[in-house]
């Protein structure tokens, strides 16, 4: 018996079609099970009065986290709900407070969590036309609308290029790290593209590419601020971090230029290839912006790939009112931009944009069964494989906010970073660590007494200055705990001095004066407790 015979036999025997009727009508029965629309309605303390957090410690009080055991015995889903809304929902991190000021998550406008759901419902596929079909249109149509918002091109540019398969002007990733990585590694496979009897980095590798080109190593170039997702992409294309150059800034948080010019003509004059320079437009732990015209200029005059970081700053370019905060990011070749930070879509979607229509061609990906060579497949140009089709919310935001909402929220949030940044003037118990350039602010708490000899000329000993660092740490610590108002911390660290800070970032725009104050007066609280029991410590 052959085996198609043996197959045809074996689908035909009337025991086995029965078997998968009832098969087919258990899964049936699994499929229809439901909460009957009631999760939302459960979902409660995600919303901007509720509290923040209860911290981990509690959290893991509220079940056996440490077993393996899952599933063993199903549960209804009206029992389920019960879990979700005693254990799981009371112990995530309310994103939506008004008092939650200290990360890059805001809480979400409803027609965008509403667009979310159908985008789940739909499961779409991003990769591939036969998965997405008219989502792969609207994601062409998104990318080249952000596209012509940084670089504005001419219409005709877009007529050419926007819905046209064998070009790419960028692609919408998983996050800014994603975005990052992309936009490094398709750099490197288009400075060592084929050449000759050299048949491409893609093909041949690193080793080969260095030996067919010259060159005796590769660095990126930027400022010590840049995101460490640049470190992620040195290492995943075979470099280190030392070949990640981190060049000082001045107090303002921008790179030195300077430095920046005497690296490149280093590298020119020793045959290493610089794979980047990187701009960076909104810093994550300063929110500083780098000088994007200069670097381009320098970019340009040593022939360099620039690469603008916009993960946080990008957002901006969607608002013609805001735009000239981040000048200069036209200069760029590619742009990260996060949707998932500035711009109110759900943790998962992120941009990449490439000025020039064939910057993916040498780093195309192509299989027999998708992303064929001329076919409309998007997965011919992004490292990710299977994609949910994000980019509709995006769509959705262009279309219902428009330039003019998205002007507003961002002329919102500015002002609460302003009202923020002069209370923090005028307060006895903090000050201001740097001038902020967007809408993060840093700023540390030191005791009055301290403070005043500081002001004064006075050089701190370097145990005060363990002891400023300590208490700031705890202060924040504390405030996480406490759950009622947050802002992050970072350490910032210059000519080895390390400075811990709070950094509090305005992205939600619905946060009131009150709340900024109690934010301020809740760090001054946990302070003055800690900074007595200290001091006795200490005495
Ligand atoms: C957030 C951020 C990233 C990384 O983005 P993820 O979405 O967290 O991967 C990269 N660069 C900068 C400047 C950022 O602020």
């Amino acid at each position: 018996m052959s085996l198609m015979e043996c197959r045809l036999e074996h689908e035909l025997r009337p025991s086995e079609q029965e078997g998968e009727m009832t098969a087919t009508a258990r899964a049936r029965e699994l499929y229809q099970l439901s909460f009957s629309g009631q999760l939302g309605h459960y979902l409660h303390g995600h919303d901007n009065e509720a509290k923040i957090s209860s911290g981990l410690k509690l959290a893991a009080s509220r079940g056996r986290f440490d077993s393996v055991e899952i599933g063993n015995t199903s549960v209804s889903p009206f029992e389920y709900l019960g879990f979700l809304e005693k254990v799981v929902f009371p112990n995530t991190v309310n994103t939506f407070s008004n008092k939650f000021l200290g990360h890059m998550t805001a809480p979400l406008p409803a027609f965008i969590t509403e667009v979310a759901g159908a985008i789940s419902q739909m499961n779409q596929n991003q990769v591939k036309v036969e998965t997405s079909n008219i989502l792969t249109l609207i994601e062409r149509q998104v990318l080249g609308a952000i596209h012509h918002k940084i670089f504005a091109y001419p219409e005709a540019f877009y007529d050419n290029y926007m819905q046209c398969p064998e070009s790419s002007l960028g692609v919408v990733t998983g996050g800014g790290t994603l975005a990052n990585i992309t936009s490094l590694s398709y750099a490197l496979n288009c400075a060592f593209r084929a050449d000759g009897d050299f048949a491409g980095l893609t093909k041949e590798g690193l080793v080969a590419a260095l030996r067919h080109y010259g060159y005796e190593d590769v660095v990126i170039i930027g400022s010590k601020r840049m995101h460490y997702s640049v470190d992620k992409a040195a290492k995943l294309l075979g470099l280190g971090e030392k070949n990640v150059i981190r060049l000082d800034t001045d107090s303002n948080g921008r790179v030195d230029l300077a430095e920046m010019q005497m690296y490149l003509q280093e590298c020119q004059q020793n045959n290493i290839h610089v794979l980047a320079v990187i701009g960076i437009a909104g810093a994550t732990e300063t929110g500083s912006v780098d000088p994007l015209e200069d670097i381009g200029r320098l970019a340009k005059a040593f022939g360099v790939h620039y690469h603008v970081d916009a993960a946080w700053g990008g957002a901006y370019a969607f608002s013609s009112q805001h735009r000239d905060l981040i000048q200069g990011i036209e200069l760029a070749d590619t742009v990260t931009i996060c949707a998932h930070k500035q711009l109110y879509i759900p943790m998962g979607t992120s941009l990449c944009i490439f000025r020039s229509p064939d910057f993916a061609s040498h780093s195309e990906n192509n299989t027999a069964y998708q992303c064929k060579k001329g076919s409309y497949d998007l997965g011919r140009y992004t490292i990710e494989g299977s994609r949910p089709a994000s980019v509709l919310m995006l769509h959705a935001l262009l279309n219902i906010w428009g330039d003019e909402g998205i002007g507003h929220i961002f002329e919102t949030t500015l002002s609460t970073t302003r009202l923020f940044t002069e209370k923090i003037r005028q307060s006895e118990s903090f000050f201001l660590v740097q001038e902020p350039a967007l809408n993060i602010v840093v700023y540390r708490y030191m005791p009055v007494s301290l403070r005043h000899r500081v002001e004064a000329g006075d050089a701190l000993s370097s145990d005060e200055l363990d002891f400023v660092n300590a208490i700031n740490r705890q202060i924040q610590s504390q405030q996480f705990m406490n759950g009622n108002t947050f802002a992050s911390s970072t350490t910032l660290v210059d000519d080895d001095e390390e400075t811990v800070v709070f950094r509090s970032v305005f992205c939600n725009p619905l946060a009131r004066e009150k709340d900024i104050e109690q934010l301020l007066a809740d760090q001054e609280e946990i302070a003055k407790a800690l900074a007595i029991s200290e001091l006795l410590a200490m005495s």
